[in-house]
């Protein structure tokens, strides 16, 4: 008995033995892989932070480079922190539309290249937004020019600008006989309608449409002479007239089949294309689809007026 016991004893002692080993040999490997686990995170830390500090320091040295040599990259950094914080905002040079006296505008000599100007006159209207739409539709620019008799929708001159048409001036009242009273009273109009548009856009345009066009006999009811006055005095202040050599003839009640078949009946190579944006005009909107899409297949582009684009004057007949 005390014999069994002691074997007893004897091989509990073994196999407890044995449990110790495993253990300790269990916590070692869990030592070891902690330690490889610690050592893998902290060596990527230490990597990251040295690459790190080796780009920003990189880039502070281009920096500096970019400061002490080359003013334009500077710059070019700014314009790139501008886009990114005003991407909504157009990019353009428009702002030299402003009317500036002893800048001369325009050109009374048409270019090789087959061009719409499409102009609209009388508005902005009930109808603005749907030629908008379709301009967009086509991808057309187009002009603008415009007055005062729908005081409700002047915001709709700077949509349209803010699209990338160009605004001009026809008049403010739309009165023959206010505008043409007198050299002075067209001034006059002509200011009101400039501080206008300056509300909307930002500055005063240069390019201007008198009320029945340079060519206009009405004017002679009011004031004898004041066109060849008026043609010449204009541009000596800065702005340029806007005739047209091309129009649908929608000044006059037309169907929008009749718009149709003399609007489409062009063929200059620069086509300043009268037309109107009133509330009464629908059939211009209905003509004018079919009158983009002709051009277009014809190879002509819409652009909206600049600086240098044809002025198709007319004779003067007062
Ligand atoms: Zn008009």
């Amino acid at each position: 008995m005390p014999q069994e016991k002691k074997q007893n004893r004897k091989s509990e002692s073994s196999s407890h033995k044995k449990r110790r080993q495993q253990q300790v040999r269990r916590q070692l490997i869990l030592i070891a892989t902690i330690a490889v686990v610690v050592i893998a995170i902290t060596g990527t830390i230490i990597v990251k932070t040295v690459s790190g500090k080796k780009t920003e320091s990189e880039a502070s040295s281009k920096k500096v480079t970019a400061v002490n040599l080359d003013e334009a990259d500077t710059t070019e950094g700014t314009k790139e922190n501008e886009e990114e914080t005003k991407p909504e905002e157009v990019t353009d040079d428009r702002a030299g539309y402003a009317v500036s006296p002893g800048v001369s505008v325009g050109s009374d000599t048409e270019t090789e290249e087959k061009v719409v100007y499409l102009t609209f006159d009388d508005g902005p209207s009930s109808n603005t937004q749907a030629v908008l739409d379709i301009l967009d539709r086509y991808n057309a620019k187009a002009t603008f020019f415009v007055t005062n008799i729908n005081p409700d929708y002047a915001n709709m001159i700077k949509v349209a600008y803010d699209k990338g048409h160009t605004i001009g001036l026809h008049t403010y009242s739309h009165d023959y006989g206010a505008v043409y009273a007198s050299v002075d009273a067209y001034f006059s109009d002509l200011d009101a309608i400039g501080q206008l548009v300056q509300q909307q856009i930002g500055y005063v345009p240069c390019f201007i449409r008198f009320p029945g066009g340079s060519s206009n006999t009405v004017s002679a009811e009011y004031s004898s002479g004041i066109m060849s006055t008026l043609v010449q005095e204009v541009q000596n202040r800065g702005y340029q007239y806007y005739d047209w050599n091309s129009s649908s003839g929608d000044g006059a009640v037309r169907s929008t089949a009749e718009l149709i078949d003399q609007g489409t009946a062009w063929d200059g190579n620069n086509l300043v294309f009268l037309s109107h944006d009133a509330n009464s005009k629908e059939s211009t909107v209905d003509a004018l689809p079919t009158i983009i899409e002709h051009y277009q297949s014809m190879g002509y582009a819409f652009k909206a007026l600049d600086r240098s684009s044809y002025d198709a004057h007319h004779g003067v007949n007062n």
